[in-house]
């Protein structure tokens, strides 16, 4: 099952930069980051690796 980012997120984007499949949107230059309240990982390319779980 794919990873799921909580409402804690303060977009800070350290996620981002380790995900080796691009898979947790909106990043910084796509639209829609200045209004999103959060992150979110894509559930269909996200491949479980869990690189992201220890930088946040
Ligand atoms: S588990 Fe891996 S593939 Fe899924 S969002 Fe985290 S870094 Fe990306
Ligand atoms: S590392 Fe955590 S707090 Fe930072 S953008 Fe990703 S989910 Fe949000």
């Amino acid at each position: 099952m794919a990873y799921v980012i909580t409402e804690q997120c303060t977009k800070d984007n350290k996620c981002v930069e380790v995900c080796p499949v691009d898979c947790i949107h909106p990043r910084k230059d796509e639209a829609g980051f200045d209004e999103a309240a959060q992150l979110f990982v894509s559930p269909i390319d996200c491949i479980d690796c869990g690189a992201c779980v220890p930088v946040c």
